[in-house]
């Protein structure tokens, strides 16, 4: 076990919670001490739904631990039971009840409810929140969906001119953006002649659940939550599945092209209809903040590996670093990181991360609520592309990650944290200007504005430069030379310490001057 300040996933009760959660007429009995109670916070404070999770502890205390847990436990479902009246119930333990090996699956069983009860084991010492979510979603399709599973060999007949029907699988509570996909992700899918059976678990109740075997093929929006799952039902039903996340034009496009195909519908006539701004977006005069911009990438797989692409492909930025903390799907971000030369970050050490970022001085980091911190910290621009995530990813706006809206979305949220940058280096250069200086009033208002900076004697006191972090092993730099440095426009201002940097180690200086930093802008620009 790794003691940690901070961490990118909760154990896997989390995970199971987040599923519980985003469901209706389902209640989770989990055994644990009092103070686990804390995770119900995640979701009143950090999404702000405005109820509680439909979660029983049973919150034993230091001093039960002599006594009988497992009758405590017992009494905690029947109770959840008659208070709550759920249609289904999952049980299971913390990771400190893990360790006095109750067995909540077998003591609920023993009560013998007139409801569907589904034991959860998730060993909290070695997996955590996203598989914990996944495998509490697959025990439940497996036991409310499978007593309607045709018998082996035998698969469902489609009417050939029935309307196809496909279900949408993954959304969960606490998920970045989830709500705001399904609602494009189901408009999308309507638009082309597609019904929707059913969406799970978000929303769903368990009679939802146990209709899942009608749908034609299903739609798997977050593979670290609805593939176990998918497969499944894939092998019991039938029923194939997608495999293409729609972020980005390209990737909704060959989302439309992959549903049209599974649905035999025409994909054309949709795909001529629609259009993103990005596409145009990011040739237009916009590009200047894009083209070549150097991104390092990092969150859950599903996220990263579509942001990686529409950096590339779409937004012409330059991916220097890529990784995630999705250890199950760790195959694909390496595969896809060796397409682009790099070597894939695998890890959940958020310290490790932070050095990489250092290192790689990236001009923008696409990542969770951690990356925000560590680029914040070294002054480097950041989006946010993936879960854990912080109060503010929750915005009360629609704002998809999905779909052709969802792409306009990623080239506002990732594109404005750059201009800022060249405002601000703007805002910097003209500071002491006559016109521009604190004390100015608004030019509008001319003489009338207040103490106009025409009439005073004393310059604004020059802002202090940001300082931006010195990697190990690099050359070091003057004040004054970092004052020059300073001058150069915040966008190719990363470029120039690179440059000037390495041609200071080919020079053998180990001290960067003014003169140096001049130098090296003479040699690279011959
Ligand atoms: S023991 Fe488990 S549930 Fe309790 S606070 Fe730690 S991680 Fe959370």
């Amino acid at each position: 076990m790794h003691l940690t300040v901070w961490t990118y996933e909760g154990p896997p009760h989390v995970g199971a919670m987040r599923v519980a959660t985003a469901m209706r007429d389902l209640h989770y009995v989990l055994h644990a001490p009092q103070g686990d109670t804390y995770a119900d916070l995640l979701f009143t404070m950090i999404e702000r739904i405005p109820r509680r999770p439909p979660v029983t502890y049973t919150t034993f205390q230091a001093r039960d631990l002599g006594s009988d847990t497992a009758t405590l436990f017992k009494d905690s479902v029947q109770a959840a039971y008659e208070r709550f009246k759920p249609k289904a119930m999952i049980v299971g333990a913390s990771c400190t009840a893990e360790l006095i090996q109750d067995d909540p699956g077998g003591l609920a069983e023993a009560l013998e409810l007139p409801i569907p009860v589904v034991p959860l084991e998730l060993p909290a010492y070695q997996r955590k929140e996203n598989w914990g979510a996944a495998e509490t979603f697959y025990h439940l399709v497996r036991a409310l969906a499978g007593p309607q599973a045709p018998p082996p060999g035998q698969q469902r007949e489609r009417s050939p001119d029935a309307t196809p029907r496909c279900n949408i699988l993954g959304p969960t509570a606490l998920g970045f953006r989830h709500r705001d996909d399904v609602r494009e992700v189901v408009a999308m899918l309507q638009e082309l002649g597609v019904a929707i059976n059913v969406v799970a678990p978000l929303d769903a109740a368990p009679e939802h659940l146990a209709r899942l075997g009608e749908a034609d093929f299903n739609v798997v929006l977050y593979p670290e939550i609805a593939d176990t799952a998918a497969r499944w039902l894939k092998r019991t039903f039938g029923q194939p599945m997608t495999s293409v996340v729609p972020i980005g034009v390209n990737a909704t496009c060959d989302f439309i092209r992959e549903v049209a195909a599974l649905a035999e519908l025409d994909a054309q006539p949709m795909l001529e209809r629609h259009q993103s701004r990005l596409p145009w977006y990011s040739r237009s005069i916009d590009s200047t903040y894009l083209t070549g911009k150097r991104v390092f990438v990092f969150g859950d797989a599903t996220h990263v590996l579509a942001a990686a692409k529409v950096a590339r492909d779409e937004l012409g930025f330059e991916v220097v670093g890529l990784g995630t903390y999705s250890r199950e799907f760790a195959r694909e971000v390496r595969a896809l990181a060796k397409d682009m030369g790099l070597e894939a970050l695998i890890t959940d050490d958020y310290l490790e991360v932070e050095q990489r970022v250092t290192e790689l001085q990236p001009e923008l980091v696409l990542g969770t609520q951690m990356e925000r911190h560590i680029a914040k910290r070294l002054g480097i621009a950041c989006a946010v592309i993936s879960s854990p995530i912080h109060v503010q990813d929750f915005p009360a706006a629609h704002s998809p990650q999905m779909g052709f809206e969802g792409a306009n979305v990623l080239f506002d949220t990732w594109v404005h944290p750059l201009m800022m940058g060249l405002e601000e280096h703007l805002l910097g250069m003209f500071r002491e200007d006559f016109e521009f200086n604190e004390t100015a009033a608004p030019s509008h208002l001319g003489r009338y504005g207040g103490p106009s900076a025409v009439d005073s004697p004393e310059p604004a006191a020059p802002a202090a430069l940001p300082v931006e972090p010195v990697p190990a092993g690099a050359p070091s730099w003057t004040p004054d030379a970092e004052r020059a440095l300073g001058q150069i426009p915040f966008f190719v201002r990363g470029k120039a310490r690179r440059n000037t940097e390495s041609f200071a180690r080919d020079q053998g200086v180990s001290t960067i001057t003014v003169e140096t930093l001049y130098d090296a802008k003479a040699h690279f620009s011959r």
